[in-house]
């Protein structure tokens, strides 16, 4: 088992790709062995007393710290959020731990944590603990956050986060277009300046799937779609399933600077970054009724059908391009673009 992992850690063990789930898989998962780690999903689904509760933790290291639209405050509370509520959950508490370098200036600290009270409270979470560490200079890179977050979750929702409920048929839904986190990440980075600004699309979607669930009980899956994108979500969805997933290119909604800029670059919007985006199968009854909700949300206008679950190839996700040809989506095997969350 070692051997496959290699000998030292890469980028590409934090890609959210290949990887990073031979790490996951052979390694965390190998000795923290239990059923509840075991499925993998966003939040851990626990029960105390009777309560079901959804757990999770993340940790943001992005640079640079500030970006177009947003910084490593806000994205801190929007990736916490949204990890609860695609499992299902209304998130409710979590925790803030800062790593901070020696020397980090106290204005950017300030406006950084300022984001942070902003957000939670936008999206109804209250930040309730939280721990400081200061290390020397050159012993990190300004500033890295963890988190910890909590929400109660339905026993009817439970099975949103492993898909458990998916049929042959089912619709593939996106609130949004994708790739913009990454290329605002990537424009920041490379200093380069456009005519139309490139910003993130990171948000809190708590609000938006809360109307969503009030609406229907027809939700098979959800799933943000952060690292590794888009078509690392899909492609986790059908490993070792007997369903395939079948996309249609033409759906997929990219915005036209986020295009060009994968083009310069020669990266694919698919498997760039996304900090506001959820992946969200539905019952192919309810998907014109969660269509039309989610439009009426500005975090949703732009949302499209994008496939659907197919009895073809199971296990794979497949592309139907735009010229009509048909390509297999695989997961990301190295890494794209690193600290991008
Ligand atoms: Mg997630």
């Amino acid at each position: 088992m070692r051997n496959q992992l290699g000998k030292t850690i890469s980028l590409g063990h934090g890609s959210g790709g290949k990887l990073s789930h031979e790490l996951t898989g052979n390694l965390f998962v190998r000795y923290f062995n239990n059923e509840i780690l075991a499925p993998q999903t966003d939040s851990a689904i626990v029960k105390v007393n009777r309560e079901n509760l959804a757990f999770t933790t993340d940790s943001f290291v992005v640079d640079p710290l500030f970006f177009p639209g947003g910084d490593i405050g806000k994205l801190a509370v929007c990736g916490t959020v949204n990890d609860l509520a695609v499992s299902g959950a209304i998130p409710l508490f979590m925790s803030a731990s800062f790593i901070i370098e020696e020397g980090f200036g106290m204005d950017q600290l300030e406006t950084i944590v300022k984001s942070m009270a902003e957000e939670s409270r936008m999206a109804g979470i209250k930040i309730v603990a939280g721990d400081t560490k200061v290390v020397d200079h050159g012993q990190c890179d300004k500033l890295f956050i963890n988190t910890t977050g909590i929400g109660v979750i339905d026993p009817e929702r439970i099975h949103i986060s492993t898909g458990a409920n998916i049929r042959y048929g089912d619709k593939i839904i996106v609130n949004g277009t994708v790739g913009d986190h990454g290329v605002a990440i990537l424009s920041a980075r490379e200093s380069l300046s456009f005519e139309s600004k490139l910003e993130t699309d990171c948000a809190c979607l708590n609000h938006l799937i809360a109307d969503v669930l009030k609406k229907t009980d027809k939700i098979r899956f959800m799933r943000d779609a952060t690292r590794g994108g888009l078509a690392t979500v899909l492609c986790e969805l059908a490993a070792d399933k007997s369903f395939g997933i079948e996309l249609d290119e033409v759906g997929i909604p990219v915005k036209e600077g986020v295009k060009g800029m994968c083009e310069i670059f020669g990266f694919d919007p698919l498997y760039m970054a996304n900090e506001g985006k959820a992946v969200i199968v539905v019952a192919v009854e309810a998907a014109g009724d969660v269509v039309s909700l989610l439009r009426k949300d500005p975090i949703g206008k732009n949302c499209s059908v994008i496939g659907e679950i197919v009895e073809d190839h199971p296990g794979q996700v497949v592309l139907k391009t735009e010229i009509g040809g048909k390509r297999i989506v695989d997961m990301l095997a190295g890494e794209q673009l690193p600290r991008i969350c």
